[in-house]
């Protein structure tokens, strides 16, 4: 889900830039517009608590039919409106309230977004109040006295604000884990169901997954619940009830596209084969988290070295989902199969996790000033303005630069390891977008 976006409304001068850029926390170095490029509208990352949202500035708005840009300005503003959750309308306490602010008000009043009224320039406390007074006349309810420039104010403001906001996905969304078990014919799938199953015991009996003929199986473990998806396409292949593509390739990838995280099942005396790596790719695609489970860990030969040269040989064979956890289990005897949730859940918190847009912003800047991106040929140099994470399942950012194409895939790679390194992201694909202004 994207981030919601707040809408800035205002007639010109009134101190929306100055606002906006109190909101969203920029640092001078960072700003993103610039000269020029005001009349667009800039998106902004904000964050307030432990939310994350976008202001939008729509440029100042007014309501004077001599302006040659109304047509322009007020179609900006209703764009920005019509993808907005809410708007603030930012009024000039200096001046009170003047005719541009009644019109402005009353056009508001028929937009379908809520509208909180900040009333600016409002630096003395006692003061700012009576300021702030004059402008119930707008009919948009109360006003909240702020100073752009003293930042004062602003977070009564952001606490209404965050009120209007749609409730967070993580919040909505059930604790409840999906799992998918995936792996090539023979790996040991519906052994490890069977074991995985035993050794967790509060199992609520099989409900009906949301394909067709899948059945989920849940589990219960330290009061979490995991949704083993489409454990019917995994267990009895003999029945004949089901005909032979209902174990088909098709129906891994379908239960992989609903899981949160993927048990990889690898077979330890066969090694990665293509078809491993096939899927490997396909698990990254789709932006799941993943735990590669290297099963029949019992039928190995094994001394002190041998798990090293397994991790070796299978990650340089797996670089699709080289950032997955990797376990030695044995699904007949059951060795380590209980250990397998532990890392179920560290993929999936990662995998939901959402960091601030200033831990980002610090990530950026160190990997930066370690490596500053290189100038091309042509002499023009990467430059990166900053990052703000736009969603998560998988953990998305996105990199506002002057120009993707300035990027190679070295400096990115770069970058991405370099969060790693700090952030973890373990057992999750991360997704990074090279923005460029348009
Ligand atoms: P915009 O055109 O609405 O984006 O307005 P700006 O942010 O460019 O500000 C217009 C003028 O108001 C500038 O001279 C700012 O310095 C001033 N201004 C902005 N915020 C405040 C504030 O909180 N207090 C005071 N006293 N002046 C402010
Ligand atoms: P699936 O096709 O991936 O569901 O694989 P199965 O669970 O049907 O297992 C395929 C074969 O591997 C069977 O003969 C199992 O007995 C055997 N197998 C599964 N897990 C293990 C294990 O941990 N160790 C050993 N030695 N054999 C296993």
């Amino acid at each position: 889900m994207p981030l919601p976006i707040v809408a800035i409304i205002g007639r010109p001068n009134v101190g929306k830039s100055t606002v906006v850029n109190r909101l969203a926390g920029v640092q001078e170095a960072i700003v993103y517009d610039e000269p020029g490029v005001t009349r667009d509208r800039t998106y902004k990352p904000a964050y307030w608590r432990d939310r994350e949202f976008m202001v939008v500035d729509t440029g100042g708005l007014v309501f004077d039919d001599d302006t040659e840009f109304l047509p322009l300005i007020r179609e900006q503003a209703l764009t920005a409106l019509a993808e907005a959750s809410a708007a603030i309308f930012i009024v000039d306490g200096m001046t009170g309230p003047t005719g541009g602010d009644l019109e402005i008000a009353e056009w508001l009043r028929q937009q379908p977004v809520p509208v909180l009224v900040a009333v600016n320039k409002c630096e003395s406390v006692e003061h700012g109040i009576m300021q702030a007074m004059e402008f119930w006349e707008l009919g948009l309810g109360e006003p909240y006295p702020v100073s752009g420039i003293h930042g004062s104010g602003t977070g009564d403001l952001l606490d209404e604000l965050l009120k209007l906001l749609p409730p967070q996905e993580d919040l909505v969304e059930s604790d409840e884990i999906k799992v998918a078990i995936a792996g090539r014919p023979n790996v040991g799938k519906s052994s490890l169901l069977n074991a995985f199953v035993g050794s967790n015991r509060a199992i609520v009996s099989p409900i009906s997954g949301t394909t067709r003929d899948a059945i989920d199986t849940l589990v219960e473990r330290d009061g979490k619940t995991y949704r083993l998806i489409d454990t019917a396409g995994i267990r009895k292949k003999k029945s004949v009830e089901y005909g032979p593509e209902f174990f088909g390739i098709n129906r891994a990838f379908k239960a992989i596209a609903r899981a949160d995280v993927v048990l990889f099942v690898l077979d330890a005396i066969d090694g990665v084969t293509e078809q491993d790596q096939k899927l490997a790719g396909r698990i990254e695609e789709e932006g799941r988290a993943c735990v590669l489970i290297i099963n029949k860990w019992d039928a190995i030969e094994k001394d002190n070295e041998t798990i090293y040269e397994y991790e070796r040989d299978i990650r340089s064979r797996l670089h699709f989902v080289d950032w997955a956890e990797m376990i030695f289990i044995s699904a007949k005897t059951g060795q380590r199969v209980e250990k397998i949730l532990d890392l179920v859940n560290v993929g999936a918190e990662q995998h939901r996790r959402r960091v601030t847009t200033s831990v980002i912003n610090e990530v950026l800047e160190d990997a930066i000033s370690w490596h500053t991106p290189p100038t091309t040929r042509g002499g023009r140099q990467g430059k990166i303005y900053y990052g703000t994470q736009v969603s998560t399942q998988p953990p998305s950012i996105a990199l506002f630069v002057n120009d993707p194409d300035l990027f190679s895939d070295g400096y990115r790679r770069y970058i991405e390891r370099q969060f790693r390194q700090s952030l973890g992201f373990t057992g999750t694909p991360l997704r990074l977008f090279w923005r460029g202004k348009k």
